[in-house]
């Protein structure tokens, strides 16, 4: 298989494994979502949810964040991994957007990457999945898997993000971002595999007989 048809096939399984990928961040609005997407690195979505049950209840606009200030932030998400940068991250996020931006989220990646604790990765789940805008983000995952699959080099992050968005249709980055991370966790651990043991290496690669070396993010 070539590059395009090795992209063809691997859309076509993981919208069969995958029909409706649904964000797991559970959110109330933009604010809440880019809080909750802060929080979801170096820890699990799940755990993601325990904390901003209760911390959204509190604080659910920039405002009642710093009202709340950074010593509660931290005593609601401190079971999160990196919990004190973090929670500095937050107010300060929260104050930027009341002094720049008049209290709301913007829309831009260019704008979004200005707040702290806020990167590339997480602007670009901010713009996709909430402002429904094309955006690829790619995490550790995605970079592993695209290499695995021979959809980029792996030379960077960034060279793997422009691989995708040049192969898949614009219109389906957003669905392909979540079912790549779900196909990851759920067959394709970081140490699991490599690259020579499910369906997907296999078919697209079926003379692969040695390991694939896969370079991190
Ligand atoms: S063969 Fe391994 S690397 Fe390839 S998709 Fe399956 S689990 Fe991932």
């Amino acid at each position: 298989m070539n590059k395009k048809e090795r992209a063809l096939f691997v859309e076509k399984k993981l919208n069969e494994l995958f029909p409706n990928p649904k964000a797991p961040l559970d959110h109330r609005n933009a604010f809440t979502f880019l809080i909750a997407v802060l929080l979801s690195a170096q820890t699990t979505d799940k755990r993601v949810n325990i904390v901003t049950k209760e911390l959204f209840k509190k604080a659910s606009s920039p405002e009642e964040m710093l009202a709340l200030g950074e010593n509660e932030v931290y005593e609601h998400i401190k079971t999160c991994g990196l919990a004190p940068k973090k929670a500095k991250a937050i107010i300060a996020t929260s104050k930027i957007l009341i002094e720049k931006h008049n209290g709301k989220v913007p829309k831009e990646i260019i704008d979004l990457e200005e707040l702290p604790g806020v990167g590339h990765k997480t602007a670009s789940v901010v713009v996709s999945e909430y402002f429904k805008k094309p955006a690829f983000p790619v995490d550790t995952h995605i970079h592993r898997l695209a290499q695995r699959w021979g959809l980029t080099n792996g030379k960077s992050v960034k060279q793997t993000e422009n691989d995708l968005k040049e192969i898949f249709d614009e219109m389906n980055w957003r669905n392909l971002h979540l079912q790549i991370i779900f196909y990851g966790r759920a067959f394709c651990t970081a140490r699991g595999c490599d690259g020579t043991i499910c369906f997907m290496c296999k078919s697209l690669y079926p003379n692969r007989k040695t390991k694939k070396k896969t370079s991190k993010a």
